[in-house]
């Protein structure tokens, strides 16, 4: 009987101490690698944080080329795939399906799309082992038994970044760590708009014909007041303004408004010999006319002006834009 329960008492002993061995070497083994996860994130933070922030600049300027969705005016769009050519967008608002490339048949070029492939495969080829060392911790918060340090720092440092490029996932029976390609890009539209406002002009000019120095009297008689103050040339010349982003000369009453902001109808030819002055003398009529007497500028100024002939400043202004003579000589051209 005494055998017995010393034996007994014996076996409880070992088997006490080899539990708290067991939970001593766990607990030992934990810290060991929590702290290894850190020393890992250490050795690689500055790499992982700059390509971050080189991916965010790229995000800003891949959001130039891309305005706000036409059927639901939502600025956000999800980045679906990605390669060295092409980029497919959907938009958050409605997912409409819209794809960015590289080449634009000679148009334009979007150098951030392979920019952003590289750098998006660095990441994820930087970060592979962090997000495996993360593994653990996920299973830990998902099975909630919410006690393992593994993993636990590699998880908030890749959650810590600017941009999602990890998403948990959990199915039935799997729990694990997605590399996301669904990165936001912000439709800000810049860079497309002035390239389609570019392409724009040249098509008016090509329209125009080609350069020519010199206003021929055929150029006079088609391009005088009389003929464009009205109708389509009035029209052409008022959206090349506005497509090369010229501006209101005056500015006393707009303060220099963009012709692109304005209406066609709230832009003026303006004359720089009054045009009162040729009811007073009539042999100044052809002059007066001329294209080389006109500019255009905003209703308000125009009005401001009252019939007077610009000051010295203002004319010196109407030259540096150019004169609706100018422009027929320097930028739109022979029409025959
Ligand atoms: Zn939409
Ligand atoms: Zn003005």
């Amino acid at each position: 009987m005494e055998f017995d329960q010393a034996f007994f008492l014996i076996f409880l002993g070992i088997s006490a101490i080899l539990v708290i061995s067991l939970m001593v070497w766990g607990d030992w083994n934990e810290q060991k690698e929590y702290k290894l996860g850190k020393k890992k994130i250490e050795t690689i933070r500055s790499d992982v944080e700059h390509i971050d922030n080189k991916i965010d600049i790229i995000l800003l300027d891949l959001g130039k080329w891309i305005n706000k969705c036409r059927k639901c005016n939502s600025s956000v769009n999800f980045i679906k795939k990605y390669s060295e050519k092409n980029i497919n967008l959907s938009c958050e608002g409605c997912g409409k399906i819209n794809t960015l490339n590289q080449f634009n048949d000679h148009k334009y070029q979007i150098d951030s799309i392979p920019e952003f492939y590289y750098s998006m495969t660095k990441m994820q080829s930087i970060t592979s082992e962090l997000r495996d060392r993360a593994l653990p911790y996920i299973q830990d918060i998902y099975f909630s038994t919410g006690k393992s340090l593994i993993g636990k720092s590699e998880y908030n440092f890749l959650h810590s970044l600017k941009h999602n490029y990890y998403q948990d996932y959990k199915t039935q029976k799997k729990y694990g760590f997605h590399w996301n390609p669904q990165i936001r890009i912000f439709s800000d539209g810049e860079f497309i708009d002035k390239i389609n406002s570019e392409l724009k002009t040249k098509k008016i000019e090509k329209k125009l014909g080609k350069r020519r120095k010199e206003l021929s009297q055929k150029i006079i008689d088609e391009w005088n007041y009389l003929k464009i103050k009205s109708g389509s040339k009035n029209k052409l010349i008022k959206e090349w303004a506005i497509n090369s982003n010229a501006k209101c000369p005056d500015g006393l009453k707009c303060g220099s408004v963009s012709f692109k902001d304005l209406k066609i109808s709230q832009i003026a030819l303006g004359h720089i010999i009054p045009q009162d002055f040729a009811r007073e003398m009539p042999h100044l009529q052809s002059q007066i006319h001329h294209p080389d007497n006109l500019y255009l500028t905003c209703n308000l100024c125009n009005s401001a002006l009252g019939g007077n002939p610009p000051d010295n400043e203002l004319k010196t202004r109407i030259f540096n834009t150019g004169t609706i003579g100018d422009w027929i000589r320097d930028k739109l051209t022979d029409i025959d």
